[in-house]
């Protein structure tokens, strides 16, 4: 019997997240987006940093790399340079991408390698029991600050625009399908993809509600590749508008690299004959 697209794709995990998570229906958008593209499993690398999403490799039978803290990026590009016949999607929480792991990103953006990187943002530490992160905003309250976060928190796609990441887009964990169309359309993208995912952490920080009345699609008349554009759609401040905010076609990593394959293996033995 032939196995069904899911089964293809998960594996028998379950995973130990709070009831009404965010993560699930980006689990669900990942599966979604593999089953549209119909790549196969040995053609995927998925790695995680540190934190609630730590373990998402698990869930998938694809080649996986459960890295250090905030060090999904370079591990990432590593792969991507080694063989860039694999489509390697990194994950990681806000924590985990814009504070320990913050730096890795401009330099990413400016090497352009062959990945996509999902961004969970929950606007808190959930692992660690709900300290304020890089994006939560002022004024909330948590264990660790009774009178509120004192901090501004970053605006994470401004950032990646302002880096010059070649795909940006943000996608919200309550609209499972239009995420899984841009997972699909960021793992097509040849060059670096950075997809900010709005996905609530109902136990302690939990923005379902406010998510889903502010959260809109971009309209089909909404131009991807103005750069003006994408900065007049990152100040609007009532709505949060999701889709895919920008891209241009640019040269990779691996293009500007030329290693073939055939050169990889020969410099492989040639290093082996230094043993
Ligand atoms: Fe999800 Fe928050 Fe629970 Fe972590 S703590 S699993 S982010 S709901
Ligand atoms: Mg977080």
């Amino acid at each position: 019997m032939q196995a069904s697209l899911a089964t293809q794709y998960r594996t028998e995990y379950n995973p130990n997240w709070c009831p009404g998570c965010g993560s699930y229906g980006v689990l669900r958008a990942i599966t979604l987006a593999f089953q549209e593209l119909g790549i196969r499993n040995e053609e995927i690398v998925l790695l995680s940093g540190i934190g609630c999403n730590g373990r998402f490799p698990h869930n998938f039978r694809t080649y996986g790399f459960h890295t250090l803290h905030g060090r999904v990026l370079p591990i990432a590009q590593g792969i991507n340079i080694a063989n860039p016949e694999l489509s390697v999607i990194g994950i990681a929480g806000d924590g985990d991408a814009f504070a320990i792991g913050g730096g890795h990103i401009p330099h990413t953006a400016r090497r352009n390698p062959d990945i996509t990187y999902i961004v969970l943002d929950n606007q808190i530490y959930g692992q660690t029991k709900g300290q304020p992160s890089p994006t939560t905003q002022i004024g909330y309250k948590t264990k660790v600050t009774p009178q509120g976060n004192q901090e501004q928190p970053l605006e994470v796609s401004k950032l990646a625009l302002a880096y010059g990441v070649s795909f940006l887009a943000r996608g919200f964990a309550g609209k499972v399908n239009h995420l899984a169309y841009i997972i699909a359309e960021g793992i097509k993208h040849q060059g670096f993809a950075f997809i900010h995912v709005l996905s609530p952490c109902p136990t302690y920080h939990d923005t379902w509600k406010e998510y889903q009345s502010r959260v809109v699609e971009i309209g089909s008349e909404y131009d991807n590749t103005s750069l003006d554009a994408a900065n007049k759609l990152l100040g609007e401040r009532e709505k949060i508008p999701v889709g895919i905010i920008f891209k241009e076609n640019r040269q990779t990593l691996a293009d500007r690299l030329r290693v073939s394959t055939q050169e990889r293996l020969e410099l492989k033995q040639l290093l082996r004959t230094y043993r």
